[in-house]
């Protein structure tokens, strides 16, 4: 082994990369291997490889058997392992001691230039081992200038101590000054590179921050702004050379954008975002601006926020644009919507069919009641198909008028076939043309109206129409024909009244013309029984007196007819007067008792209390009593005849009733009574007094006198005759 020497010539050679390198004396400096061993190690760019290439020197030098190079980082306050030589590369690439393990045997070394051997037992006693064992060392420091003292040592060279050498071997020193200079060549370098790498990164950083349009802030914890581009710079500062207005605007920018990052900062610790309003210092207006602002780590506890700002002023006012023109859209969609339904509902509900087609003809939209028409229901067969296809043909054909014609609306009659029953429809069609604007048709709307209902109503109308004429031309000739008879009748009538007067007139001329006879036979024969023309044989008394029997009889009869034709040619008038009706009552009673059979026949009278006075005819009052009486007493062979009078307040009327208990009536005779010489009864008392006419005049007396008699009757039970009379005449 060749021994370094110290070289006395000190020559310096200068390293490509400008580090001077002093070459100190070394023991074997000047021999041609050490050169090249120098020349080898200033040549290396990697700081490894060169550490390696020391140790391996070393070992073929003293024939140290491992080794290691540790580096110091004051950055991470830590002495790092480089390489080693003898131990695995990974365990010294892995191995790192604290420099605060200030009482490290390794550690301390750092402090001075010169080696130091350590003994086995000071390594143990720490924590952390080398990663050459348990064993002495060799602690080299690795220094660029001695006299610099510790400042100059870069790191470390652990040497196992090989047995012929100590740790202040001239060769040691030399070998480490060298890699020291190496080494602290390389970390310049390294330095510098890096240096350079971060001024880069720093340039293409601020390039692309300036480059970007939005405002970019870095600010500290305390809001101060410590980066900032153009954009921002233009928001948030100001000189003293600028107009108050933009000072004043930047200041109360810085305002809200303090204000919005504090909060911004306090809600959350990912990347907030919100609006911050702001305003253009320049231009005055009002801005809108989204803040994205994130965390980041300045250095150990230090922290900034990285704000980003994003102009959406714009975006705002577009995005509200479009809300408004969307929620306009909405309400326009939904008015649609509804004008639609409605007009669905109109057309689904219209009784006539409704049809939309395009301009060239084809069926769009229909009710269904024209649904009816033009599709064919399920279950339609072969007949129903053929009959849509035929109502299509004449639809088409009425539609295409309206083109045909240029007119705006067509109308038309045209008669449908309907699919199911065959039957004809005839129809009254209206088409109108639908029209964007003038001159674009979008559509045509037609409507058709059924017209059977009112084809019918017309036939039916005309029916009724000619009927009716029919009946006013019978009426008319029926009324031609009453008048005719009316008038006929009028004649007749006339003529009767006529004839009634001139039998009236000639019934009491012959009654007097016979009376007058009459009473001369009556008086004569009365004279001749009387014996004034001498005695008279019984055979010539009986004749006699049969003559004056129905003399007497006839003269009744003619004064009977006389009243009656005195009652009915009106020369019977009423002599109304105020009559006590029990006096009245009293004096008929007075003038019957000479007809009352005693012995057989019991007569009693009852007249009510509250009978007002009458005013009315005294005498026919009487007459029509005493003939009702005398017929009672006719009549009744044994029992009772009873008046008995009552006054009826409710209608005014005062009623005599006139009861028997004789023969009594037999139903079918009771009408006929009442006519003259209706129906006659020979009397018991003698037929001297029946006229068969005493009823008839009794009901004429009682009409005269503006009432009636009424008659209720049963065989062999008896008869009630009453006389009804209103209390009080009216006079005509
Ligand atoms: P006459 O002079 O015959 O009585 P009237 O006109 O007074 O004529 O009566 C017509 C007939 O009515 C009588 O002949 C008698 O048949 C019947 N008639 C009238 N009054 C009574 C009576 N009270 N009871 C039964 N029959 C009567």
């Amino acid at each position: 082994m060749s021994e370094p020497a110290a070289s006395s010539t000190e020559p310096t050679s200068t390293h490509p990369d400008g580090d001077s390198v002093e070459a100190r004396p070394g023991p074997a400096a000047g021999s041609p291997e050490d050169f090249d061993f120098v020349a080898d190690v200033l040549a290396d760019d990697d700081g490894a490889t060169c550490a390696a290439r020391v140790l391996r020197w070393l070992r073929d030098q003293m024939g140290t058997t491992a080794g290691m190079c540790a580096l110091l980082r004051p950055e991470n306050a830590l002495l790092e392992g480089l390489v080693g030589l003898g131990v695995a590369d990974g365990r010294v690439a892995a191995w790192s001691l604290p420099l605060e393990q200030r009482t490290h045997p390794l550690v301390l070394a750092l402090e001075g230039t010169e080696p130091v051997a350590i003994g086995v037992n000071s390594v143990r006693n720490h924590p952390v081992d080398t990663p050459l064992g348990a064993t002495s060392l060799w602690a080299v420091p690795l220094s660029v200038d001695d006299e610099k003292g510790p400042d100059s040592v870069v790191g470390l060279l652990v040497l196992a101590p090989s047995s012929s050498a100590t740790a202040a071997e001239p060769t040691i020193a030399w070998a480490a000054r060298i890699l020291a200079i190496r080494l602290a060549a390389l970390e310049h370098r390294r330095l510098r590179a890096d240096a350079q790498r971060r001024q880069t990164e720093v340039d293409r950083l601020s390039s692309v921050i300036e480059s970007v349009t939005d405002p970019i802030l870095l600010t500290d914890a305390d809001g101060r702004m410590l980066v900032a581009n153009d954009h921002a710079e233009k928001l948030f500062s100001a000189e003293d050379w600028m107009s108050e207005g933009r000072r004043h605007a930047v200041g109360l920018n810085n305002m809200m954008f303090s204000a919005s990052l504090f909060t911004s900062v306090e809600e959350s610790s990912s990347p907030a975002r919100r609006e911050v309003p702001l305003v253009d210092p320049i231009e005055g207006h009002d801005l809108l601006y989204e803040l994205l602002s994130t965390s980041i780590e300045l250095g150990p506890g230090e922290t900034g926020l990285v704000s980003v700002l994003r102009n959406v002023t714009d975006l705002r006012r577009a995005t509200e644009e479009i809300e408004e023109n969307y929620r306009k859209m909405r309400a326009a969609e939904s008015k649609t919507r509804a004008e639609r339904d409605r007009l669905n509902l109109i057309l689904n509900s219209a009784q006539d069919p409704i049809l939309l087609t395009d301009p060239g003809g084809s069926i769009e939209l229909m009710n269904p009641p024209a649904e009816r028409l033009f599709t064919v229901a399920t279950g339609g067969d072969e007949d129903a198909e053929r009959r849509v296809r035929t109502n299509d043909a004449v639809f088409s054909s009425f539609v295409s008028n309206l083109f045909a014609q240029q007119a705006l609306e067509w109308r038309g009659e045209l008669s449908f076939t309907d699919p199911a029953s065959g039957d004809a429809i005839p129809v009254q069609a209206i088409s109108s043309r639908v029209q964007a604007r003038p001159g674009e048709d979008i559509g045509v709307v037609t409507i058709l109206h059924d017209l059977t209902e009112a084809m019918e109503k017309a036939h039916l109308y005309e029916q009724v129409k000619r009927h009716s004429e029919e009946l006013e031309e019978k009426v008319r000739e029926a009324t031609a024909e009453l008048a005719q008879q009316n008038e006929l009748l009028r004649r007749q009538a006339l003529e009767l009244e006529q004839a009634s007067a001139m039998k009236s007139q000639f019934l009491a001329n012959v009654s007097h013309e016979l009376r007058t006879p009459l009473n001369a036979i009556v008086g004569y024969t009365s004279l001749l029984l009387e014996g004034l023309s001498g005695e008279l044989r019984p055979a010539q008394r009986d004749k006699l007196q049969r003559i004056e029997s129905n003399t007497t009889h006839l003269l009744a009869i003619i004064n009977d007819l006389l009243d009656i034709t005195r009652i009915e040619s009106g020369k019977m008038p009423v002599e109304a007067e105020s009559v006590e009706l029990s006096e009245l009552v009293h004096e008929v009673m007075v003038e019957v008792e000479p007809l009352i059979p005693k012995d057989a026949v019991e007569v009693d009278v009852h007249m009510a209390e509250d009978i007002p006075e009458l005013y009315t005819d005294r005498k026919k009052v009487k007459q029509i009593l005493l003939n009702l009486l005398s017929n009672g007493l006719k009549f009744t062979p044994e029992g009772s005849v009873s008046v008995e009078a009552r006054y009826h307040d409710d209608n005014d009327l005062v009623s005599i009733a006139v009861e028997d208990t004789g023969i009594g009536i037999p139903e079918e005779s009771q009408k006929t009574i009442f006519e003259a010489f209706g129906v006659t009864t020979r009397s018991y008392s003698g037929e001297k007094d029946s006229t068969g006419l005493g009823l008839s005049i009794c009901r004429r007396l009682a009409a005269v006198l503006q009432g009636e008699i009424t008659l209720q009757s049963d065989v062999e039970v008896g008869s009630t005759f009453t006389l009804w009379i209103p209390r009080q005449h009216q006079n005509d």
